[in-house]
């Protein structure tokens, strides 16, 4: 049986994109996988943030997450803080990292140009954590969307270079991608939608009129058509899609495109109905299980017992490998 990883940084409002790119795809191997789930709580250290507000966002995000179909039966699920193991792994496999690597990433480039006030070693520093947190659990696959593709190659070439350096460790972890991979920012289709881009997103947690307001909004066409889809038609076809359930009304709808009697405004409410009508389960679990904090407490603390035990298992592989820790 294969071991699959995947995390989310608690920076915001959880959205479809996120839903569509890389939860709802872990929701269905957890069947078939033995699963591991974090709250990157490090990870979102790397932008500015509130203090006074990160642990109720920690906590959202895991309930949001086990409102999507997360299951603490079949799934570790944990926060990444509560395993300080993770950022021991990410000094150690920083050693190994090639700085011109790091440099490169996209997300590095795109979130220095976000804060480019607060350009901190950690945002630089952002894949390695990650790797380490694959790499801890000796995870195979990676449900993620397609923003992670180059982070995960990056998490690869680090697992070869430890594994030559000082002997076979870890498995190279392969992303899984859906057809959903990619969702663009409604306000903006020609970048992705993102949690700590407001307006960009629709929340799983938002209520029906925000959802038709949000959607209503959606840059359709921009300058002169080509003839080809815009971005922003594409990505509501995208959505249309994943959340049309039987697909009849995608088919109807992309019909009407092709024949060039297609309003924007119908395509826009589709969207919407179809979206409320799939998230009004989530939304509703969500809201019981905000309301009993001590239920999720006790999750969260079951996963971190059961994380932390794989991860030191592995650690100690770790210092033997590389010669840490005997005081003999
Ligand atoms: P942030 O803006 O803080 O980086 P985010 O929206 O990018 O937030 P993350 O927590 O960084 O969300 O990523 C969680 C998961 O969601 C990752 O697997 C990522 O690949 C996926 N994901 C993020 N944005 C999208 C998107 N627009 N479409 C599909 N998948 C996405
Ligand atoms: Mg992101």
């Amino acid at each position: 049986m294969g071991r699959i990883f995947s995390g989310i940084q608690p920076t915001g409002g959880v959205h479809v994109g996120n839903y569509v790119g890389a939860i709802q795809n872990w929701v269905r191997m957890q069947d078939e996988m033995e699963s591991f789930f974090c709250i990157v709580d490090y990870h979102a250290m790397t932008v500015p943030y509130d203090p006074s507000d990160f642990r109720r966002r920690v906590r959202e995000a895991a309930a949001i997450n086990l409102a999507a179909g997360l299951d603490p039966a079949k799934t570790t699920l944990f926060v990444q803080s509560h395993v300080p193991e993770h950022a021991e792994l990410a000094w150690i496999l920083g050693c190994v990292t090639p700085l011109g690597e790091l440099q490169r990433m996209t997300q590095f480039k795109d979130k220095a140009r976000q804060h480019a006030e607060n350009v901190n070693a950690g945002l630089l520093n952002y894949p390695i954590l990650m790797a380490a947190d694959i790499l801890i659990y000796k995870a195979d696959t990676v449900p993620v969307g397609e923003d992670q593709v180059q982070h995960l190659e990056l998490a690869r070439e680090i697992a070869r270079r430890f594994n030559g350096t000082f002997g076979p460790t870890f498995p190279e972890p392969q992303p899984r991608l859906t057809a959903g991979a990619r969702i663009m920012a409604l306000t903006d289709p020609e970048s992705k939608m993102s949690k700590s881009v407001p307006g960009s997103y629709v929340a799983l947690t938002d209520p029906p009129d925000e959802i038709r307001r949000r959607l209503r909004r959606a840059v359709t066409d921009t300058g002169p058509t080509t003839g080809e889809m815009s971005p922003g038609v594409r990505n509501l076809f995208t959505l249309l899609e994943v959340f049309d359930a039987q697909g009849d009304t995608f088919r109807a709808l992309r019909r009407a495109y092709d024949e060039g009697t297609l309003r924007y405004v119908e395509l826009k409410d589709a969207v919407a109905e179809h979206m409320i009508e799939q998230l009004r389960p989530i939304r509703e679990r969500y809201e019981e299980l905000v309301a009993h904090p001590d239920r999720l407490r006790t999750i969260l603390a079951e996963g971190a017992d059961r994380a932390r035990r794989v991860a030191r298992t592995t650690m100690e592989e770790v210092y033997e490998r590389t010669g840490l820790r005997s005081r003999a």
